[in-house]
């Protein structure tokens, strides 16, 4: 990663800002930086070619950010699915489409509506709507962690905004599947974006997070 969280202000701070105030080599457990994506454990820093290059996890901590496909959210069907409160849910859905569609615009930038329409084929295929207890809220969160976003080619948009970097998005440890945002608190959800760098040689990406 190229980006970790400040061990003492929490805040984001770059591979060469942490070099700066602490120096290139490995610091006291205290000192390190910590993993952005929140799941507790340390960073440490990682050279490439003799040059310190990005931050890696120091632990085995569970962090989504180390699966390279993405979260397993959907490798989890509903536990207790619950046609009732699907129906109801898809309702409400339906007669709010305009305001979803706004909410996932602030979410993703440059979300294309051929996107909207995966989502939506996403969340029907894994049933989305039948999670118990599902708020209503939560729809448009889960909805940008069903699919990845890709870079986008300024040609082939006739625009100069176009999405640069590949984007994913996640929540926080705690939540390995849906039906885990049940059982959670919001406030103890953070939910995250990971922007990336696709390696052609290697497919490898690079989290910037
Ligand atoms: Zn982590």
């Amino acid at each position: 990663m190229l980006v970790a969280l400040h061990p003492v202000s929490k805040k984001s701070i770059s591979v060469d800002e942490y070099i700066l105030e602490y120096g290139e080599e490995q610091r006291e457990y205290a000192n390190r930086a910590l993993c952005p994506f929140l799941c507790g454990d340390k960073m440490t820093l990682v050279r490439q070619k003799g040059i310190v290059h990005h931050f890696a996890h120091f632990g085995d901590y569970f962090c989504p950010s180390k699966e390279d496909k993405g979260p397993q959210y959907k490798n989890s069907p509903p536990k207790n699915p619950d046609a009732k409160h699907a129906a109801e849910i898809l309702e409400i859905f339906k007669n709010n489409l305009k305001r979803y569609y706004k909410k996932l615009k602030e979410l993703i930038p440059f979300i294309l509506i051929q996107e909207f329409e995966e989502i939506l084929n996403a969340a029907k295929k894994l049933h989305i709507w039948h999670y118990s207890q599902i708020k209503e809220f939560q729809l448009p969160y889960i909805f940008a962690s069903l699919i990845d976003f890709h870079p986008q080619s300024p040609k082939k948009y006739k625009t100069k905004s176009v999405r640069e970097l590949h984007f994913r998005f996640i929540f926080s440890h705690v939540i390995r599947c849906y039906d885990d945002l049940i059982e959670h608190e919001q406030q103890t959800v953070h939910f995250l974006r990971a922007s990336y760098k696709q390696n052609k040689k290697t497919h490898a990406h690079k989290i910037y997070a």
